[in-house]
């Protein structure tokens, strides 16, 4: 067979000697779909260009950042401004300030905030922190739920449903992993369970308040003010990761449209505006530990930096309520389109959506836990992927990721959509 080979076969092929894999974060590579990943070059509002000029409507947006859609104006025009000041100082500065007091306008929860570089490390941050706090050791994570690359997140269930986690990843020590301990997401007698097991040892519990790791799946009635209740009845910290829910389901996050007050919370992905930029808030008492404030360390050289909060800062001061509205919208079209295209196709995979995350599962199930995603058929899915991609829609390569709607998808864009799942779908019977 000697087909010519892509711009992106060619890419991917120079790539795979440099970088390991091809790519600087695994997810990238295509993995979970097979061929080759697309380069991109450009993007603008909904549409992302790749490397031979061909145009897609794009649902991954930065895998979250781009509420206000790839390279707003307002957002590019606050980086330029900035940059024209110089790009890092390493010191204080004012707008460090108003991004703090913006942030704690916004989420109900947050009363100071600490600003660092992505979302692992401000997970990562935030359970050094809890730990200190409490003065206990053991943290109590979801299957299924993400939360950045740190050692004490990259774990799964042990042998039993109390037993200790262990390593997902090669490198993360046994003893790391005894640490944490994993629950079922919307399953609260699971946390009972094991708060009930290690008594007094567990010094916090960590949620995606909406899970949107692995797939989109919302919590059931009850379930995020069961993990509060007992938590507290416990003097367990409740952390939620709002990484990737944080400012799009509501100015306020999950934690506003739940009603739910954690007792610290980590941010990234919108809070950057498409710049590297994470950030850990919370109750007073607790964030007052943090170094220089309090003892439990904590630093970086580029934390703050200018460009990251000029971007950050600007596209949090332009959403308002009409974004939401307009999401909604948007998002809600799109849904009502895919679900009457199962319905005319017979196909009984399951659309699950909140506000502007989304995902097609392709299981015949409710997705309600980590366990329940693990049904789909991916192989289905790869072929569903591959249809849309060539139909010039931009998915995440992956079963388990969320497609995300930003301001920038016109109707029209959703209508199109809608017209390539049919297609798609009907392509790719399992
Ligand atoms: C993306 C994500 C992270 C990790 O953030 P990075 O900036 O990629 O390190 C952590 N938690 C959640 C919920 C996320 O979606």
């Amino acid at each position: 067979m000697s087909q010519s080979r892509t711009r992106h076969e060619e890419l991917m092929e120079q790539a795979r000697s440099l970088i390991p894999g091809g790519v600087n974060s695994p997810v990238r590579a295509f993995g979970g779909v097979g061929g080759t990943p697309v380069f991109m070059e450009r993007a603008q509002g909904a549409y992302l260009w790749d490397v031979t000029g061909k145009q897609y409507i794009d649902y991954v947006g930065s895998w979250g950042p781009c509420i206000l859609g790839h390279a707003t104006e307002k957002v590019i025009n606050a980086i330029k401004a900035a940059a024209d000041k110089g790009t890092s100082f390493g010191t204080a500065t004012a707008a460090e300030i108003d991004m703090a007091r913006r942030v704690i306008e916004l989420v109900p929860s947050i009363k100071m905030l600490r600003l660092v570089n992505s979302g692992t490390e401000a997970t990562m941050s935030a359970l050094r922190l809890a730990r200190a706090f409490t003065g206990r050791d053991k943290v109590i994570k979801f299957a299924g739920c993400y939360h950045g690359h740190g050692d004490s997140f990259l774990v799964k269930a042990g042998s039993g449903a109390t037993t200790l986690g262990t390593p997902t990843s090669p490198g993360v020590t046994p003893a790391t992993a005894s640490d944490t301990l994993i629950a079922e997401f919307n399953d609260i007698n699971s946390v009972k369970e094991l708060i009930k097991a290690w008594p007094d040892t567990i010094t916090a519990v960590i949620v995606e308040p909406v899970v949107g790791n692995a797939g989109v799946i919302p919590p059931v009635d009850g379930f995020l003010s069961q993990l509060r209740e007992v938590t507290s009845e416990h003097d367990i910290l409740l952390i939620f990761d709002e990484v990737m829910t944080g400012f799009r389901l509501s100015p306020g996050g999950a934690q506003q449209l739940y009603q739910i007050m954690p007792d610290l919370t980590t941010l990234g992905k919108i809070i950057g505006g498409g710049l590297p930029i994470g950030a850990l808030g919370g109750r007073r008492d607790i964030m007052q530990m943090l170094a220089p404030a309090g003892r439990v360390y904590q630093a970086g050289t580029l934390s703050g930096n200018p460009l990251a909060v000029a971007a950050g800062l600007t596209t949090l001061n332009e959403l308002c309520p009409a974004t939401y509205d307009l999401l909604e919208k948007r998002a809600a079209q799109l849904e009502a389109g895919i679900r009457a295209n199962l319905e005319k196709l017979s196909l009984p995979y399951r659309f699950q959506r909140i506000g502007s995350m989304a995902c097609l599962f392709f299981t015949n199930r409710p997705v309600r836990n980590y366990n329940d995603a693990l049904s789909c058929d991916t192989d289905s899915f790869a072929r569903y992927y591959h249809a849309m991609l060539s139909n010039g829609i931009y998915l995440p390569p992956s079963q388990f990721e969320a497609f995300f709607i930003s301001i920038t998808h016109s109707e029209e864009d959703i209508e199109k959509t809608i017209a390539a799942n049919y297609d798609a779908l009907k392509s790719c019977p399992s």
